[in-house]
């Protein structure tokens, strides 16, 4: 079932969580133990998300580096496809511009198809640890919405091979990622929402947003949406913070602002016990609030880690 129709059927504020395939030498079985528990909360989709090659040098006995292309994280589709064979639900692949030409993109959608994952997240990717920016791959896409071009050709039965007979159309659901507080190239937040907005009017049925802190943001976020005559669902992202380290890692590696109040809540535990407890408690504040201001579904960020969403969604769901 497609997320929108989710969205769309839902009578009460809907569940749902991202997670990462494990490190590469890890079983499914890891990422069931890790979802077991918050299936209690019933989401009706998981999102799988999707991870770059990465460039690593490896030092011979002579001395010498060989730079060497890994993927530390594969498995995306796998994932997606044993999740809904397992649990009955619908399974989000994330896929990317980065390091895709339009025919890898074509065929790795057939795949999807074929699978019956009839939902993708499109995303432009960000640029990979050895690159200052983000490089399309050749004959690949610059932005999302270009992805989202190709995805909606072939929801039309245009294929990159003009020649098939009778073409079959897919039929994807589309979500994007949107940035409450403002995607780290944009020059401002209007120029950003007006790039969102082109992702919309190519196709796109919803938004799923970067995690945010600060409900204001995202409050404000929708307004601004809804001004610019967006109209999709638009799904919070929401991470419960758990280790002092996330006080700079959140903020460097998303781009967010951490509220002082938390960093100051955060600095002042003791032990990681209290500091995941601070956490668990400022994300069911930001969830309680979310819900009286009708948010349509909660989307928690797992990162890998489940037992203090399972906290959160205990007191709110
Ligand atoms: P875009 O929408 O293409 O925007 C990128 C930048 O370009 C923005 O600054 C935008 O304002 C600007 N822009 C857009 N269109 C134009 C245009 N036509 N001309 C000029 N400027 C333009 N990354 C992964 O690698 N794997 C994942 O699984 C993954 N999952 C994510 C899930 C969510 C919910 C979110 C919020 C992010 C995720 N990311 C993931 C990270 C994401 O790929 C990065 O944030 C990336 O830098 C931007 O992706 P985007 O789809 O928002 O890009």
């Amino acid at each position: 079932m497609k997320i929108k129709d989710h969205l769309a059927q839902a009578k009460d504020v809907l569940f749902s969580i991202e997670i990462l395939p494990p490190l590469k030498g890890a079983n499914i079985q890891s990422v069931f133990k890790a979802m077991d528990p918050l299936m209690e909360f019933k989401p009706p989709f998981v999102d799988v998300t999707y991870h770059r090659e990465e460039h690593v040098y490896k030092e011979h006995s002579n001395g010498l580096l060989e730079r060497i292309s890994t993927r530390k994280r594969p498995g995306t589709v796998g994932i997606c496809a044993a999740i809904m064979n397992h649990y009955q639900v619908d399974a989000v692949p994330h896929i990317i511009c980065g390091g895709f030409n339009k025919e890898e993109t074509e065929n790795a959608l057939i795949d999807l198809n074929f699978l019956g994952i009839d939902n993708v997240l499109v995303l432009r990717g960000d640029p990979i640890k050895s690159e200052t920016y983000f490089t399309p791959t050749e004959s690949g896409h610059r932005y999302a919405s270009e992805l989202i071009d190709q995805v909606v050709q072939l929801n039309q039965g245009k294929y990159l091979d003009n020649d098939i007979i009778n073409p079959t159309p897919s039929d994807f659901c589309i979500g994007v990622a949107g940035y409450p507080e403002k995607h780290y190239e944009a020059p401002n937040l209007d120029m950003d929402m007006e790039f969102l907005k082109l992702k919309i009017d190519k196709g796109a049925d919803y938004i799923v947003t970067q995690m945010f802190f600060d409900n204001k943001k995202y409050f404000n976020f929708v307004d601004k949406c809804r001004a610019s005559g967006i109209t999709v669902p638009i799904i919070p992202g929401l991470k419960p913070i758990s280790i002092e380290r996330h006080l700079t890692v959140l903020p460097h590696r998303f781009n967010i602002d951490l509220p002082e109040d938390l960093v100051k809540a955060v600095r002042d535990c003791k032990n990681n016990k209290d500091i995941r407890q601070v956490g668990v408690e400022w994300s069911v504040q930001q969830c309680k609030e979310l819900i009286d201001y009708g948010a349509p579904c909660l989307h928690f960020y797992s990162m890998g880690n489940s037992d203090n969403i399972y906290k959160v969604a205990k007191e709110v769901f």
